[in-house]
């Protein structure tokens, strides 16, 4: 105990001690954070659909019907027709034979990760990959080859470096829309490469499911080459508003998950009302109001981000509804999101492990929902927060 004391007080003391704020409202662009209304820019919630009349009504109705849990893993007795009918129609938004769902993207990629690939196996993986691409990758056991972010190139070079050895299967695996930076993968050189090495594709589409795409089918669909990933990865619990996540792939795939993947096999499966307002969520994101509400997200990203570069602020590349600004060490950071909290706007600092030494940083996400008005009022705020700006 009182070396774990110690590791506690020694990191508050370089100002990298993690607390928990409790918000005591439903998500939203507004919530109450300990007793106090504030604009809230830290939600990956980025259509408001968490709070959705729509969303709400099916998790009920799934909850009357089928009850609040699942009472077992999926392989038990916890298949339920809520699964199954959202499977379905996953694989169907994504173009693929067959879908599964998973308990999280934290478990979807720990699960498929260790469920398909082997000692013998190689797995390319973009440096500024979601921790739990890693610890997939670690719990994989393949051996595994980071190459530098975004780096086409790079990748190229240490493919055709391994090629006369290969001996099993290689994948290359990448966040769609990097959560920390909020850049793009370059998913069509990326294609090119995994066709000539004969690999794997796997996009980790946490962030664009719903969000990016004519259609909200992610970054694939907005970069043009959907048909070309292999393992669709992506989470319900972010723009589809409530919780779990899936992989949308081949059937082989898929039934060697139900066959090998950990989590899948040893966890109880998500209570009915999760898939069930996931399949709500999916009528929304392909129907009308998710093309509306995509253009307010893209209207509102373009606003904020827009007035932040203005007045020179280092984005890191973000062209997403995740806008990140450089602040480089911990106490700045965390200084700057305190001061932020008392004009009230919420917005976090991350400092690593989630990110290299000195690269903190605020990291802004911006809903469809939230008021122009508010989004500038925030990024003046940030401005302030940061001595760059005079508001
Ligand atoms: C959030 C996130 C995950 C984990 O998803 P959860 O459903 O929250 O466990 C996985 N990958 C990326 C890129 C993420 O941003």
């Amino acid at each position: 105990m009182e070396d774990w004391r110690r590791q506690l007080e020694e990191l508050r003391g370089r100002g990298m001690l993690r607390t928990l704020r409790t918000v005591e409202s439903p998500q939203g662009p507004r919530v109450v954070l300990e007793g106090r209304e504030v604009l809230l820019l830290c939600s990956n919630d980025y259509l408001g659909l968490a709070s959705h009349p729509a969303l709400v009504e099916a998790a009920l109705s799934a909850t009357s019907r089928f009850g609040a849990g699942s009472g077992a893993s999926r392989l038990v007795s916890g298949t339920m027709s809520s699964h199954a009918l959202l499977e379905e129609r996953l694989a169907a938004f994504k173009g693929t034979e067959a879908a599964l769902l998973f308990n999280s993207g934290y478990a979807a990629n720990t699960g498929i990760l260790q469920g398909l690939f082997g000692p013998d196996d190689l797995i390319f993986s973009d440096a500024l990959n979601h921790a739990s691409i890693i610890d997939g990758c670690r719990l994989s056991r393949a051996r595994v080859l980071a190459y530098p972010h975004r780096d086409v190139k790079a990748l190229e070079g240490l493919m055709e470096a391994e090629a006369s050895r290969r001996k099993g299967r290689w994948l290359i695996v990448t966040d769609g829309v990097f959560s920390m930076d909020g850049d793009l993968a370059p998913l069509p050189e990326l294609v090119r490469l995994k066709e000539r090495h004969d690999a794997l594709l796997m996009v980790d589409d946490a962030h664009a499911t719903g969000v990016l795409g004519e259609g909200g089918r992610g970054t694939a669909e907005h970069l043009g080459c959907l048909g070309a990933v292999d393992l669709h990865m992506g989470t319900l619990g972010k723009a589809l508003g409530c919780f779990g996540a899936y992989l949308a792939a081949g059937r082989t795939v898929i039934d060697t998950l139900v066959n090998r993947s950990r989590p899948f096999i040893f966890s109880t499966s998500l209570p009915p009302a999760a898939p069930a307002a996931a399949y709500a969520a999916l009528d929304i994101v392909e129907g009308a109001e998710g093309a509306r509400l995509r253009r307010s997200l893209e209207g509102n990203r373009a606003l904020f981000a827009g007035r932040l570069e203005g007045h020179g602020l280092d984005l890191l590349g973000s062209r997403s509804q995740i806008v990140t600004v450089l602040t480089g060490e911990p106490e700045p950071t965390m200084t700057a999101t305190e001061r932020l909290l008392e004009a009230g706007v919420f917005v976090q600092g991350i400092r690593p492990p989630t990110v290299a030494e000195g690269k903190c940083r605020l990291r802004a996400t911006v809903m469809a929902t939230h008021r122009p008005e508010d989004l500038l009022r925030a990024a003046d705020g940030i401005l302030a927060a940061l001595g760059e700006g005079t508001a």
